[in-house]
């Protein structure tokens, strides 16, 4: 697993990389534009480069690219489709630049209309956007499950993974602070070990791609998103060194999303260390 976390991107691509070196990162997630903003930002060969070349200095050795909040590839309204296929194959394009490990993205949301109609939408624009880019990989991120986000369960993920054409370049984003609003008990390691099961039978061992560790404010099945400092929330300390610990994330990007202002080395720090306690209590069982 490598370990590290979101890092703002202003002052350029190369600019990232030195803030999650700085923090200790094992890997960083950036945005690749305003994520508020459909506005994209110009990136050139020459700024990938510098990104390439920034990271080669490092012990960086994985990007995520988070896709932009305003993303609702299954919208009915074809201007919203529109723009979110054309900031999704940008999102791809940068990826394909610098070399990233993929680009997670939020597949979008039914609001209160048919889930399956919103599910082959969303599926045909991300074929759309694979289409137009070389290689970067995609990874769908789980949801809390709030109001009709799609992804709240494996078989969503996997009705959208098929609707968008089962392309090899698609994988899944497990965030921790999601799966236990959506009702997945991922704070001891049985439990984990089940819902990764029933994960792996409807998705895929080969298509987990990267994971979001975050705590959560909100209760197990609350289908609330709040995202709570490592620690602080109902994952708890125990819980996140089971996560980390899980052995089929092993090799996986892992990145914090949620990190106290002054704090942030310390935050990766102890992401780390409760990923060997995790590991260590695995091991005397
Ligand atoms: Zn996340
Ligand atoms: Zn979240």
């Amino acid at each position: 697993m490598r370990i590290g976390a979101h890092v703002a991107v202003s002052g350029g691509l190369a600019k990232a990389v030195g803030r999650g070196a700085e923090i200790g990162c094992e890997a960083i997630q950036i945005f690749n534009q305003s994520p508020r903003m459909w506005r994209p930002t110009a990136y050139g060969d020459d700024d990938f480069a510098a990104m390439r070349e920034a990271l080669e200095a490092t012990s960086i050795d994985a990007v995520l690219i988070h896709a932009v909040y305003l993303l609702n590839c299954a919208s009915d309204d074809n201007e919203i489709a529109r723009k979110s296929l054309d900031s999704l194959v940008q999102s791809l394009r940068i990826g394909d630049g610098i070399g990233a490990d993929g680009v997670v993205l939020h597949a979008g949301s039914a609001k209160t209309g048919d889930v399956a109609k919103a599910i082959a939408r969303a599926g045909k624009v991300i074929k759309a956007a694979l289409k137009e880019t070389d290689s970067c990989p995609l990874h769908l991120e789980n949801t809390a499950g709030a109001g009709g986000t799609l992804g709240r369960s494996f078989g969503e993920l996997a009705a959208l993974i098929d609707a968008a054409g089962a392309d090899d370049r698609l994988g899944i984003c497990l965030d921790s602070c999601h799966l236990l609003a959506s009702g997945f008990e991922v704070r001891d390691a049985d439990s984990l070990a089940a819902v990764l099961d029933e994960c792996v039978g409807l998705v895929g061992v080969e298509r987990l791609g990267s994971l979001h560790v975050n705590d959560s404010q909100a209760p197990f099945g609350s289908n609330v998103d709040r995202h709570a400092y490592m620690g602080d929330g109902e994952i708890g300390e125990p819980g996140l060194a089971v996560f980390l610990s899980e052995p089929r994330f092993e090799g996986l990007p892992c990145v914090l999303e949620t990190l106290r202002r002054d704090r942030q080395s310390e935050d990766v720090a102890l992401a780390m260390t409760l990923r060997k306690r995790g590991l260590a209590r695995r091991r005397r069982k």
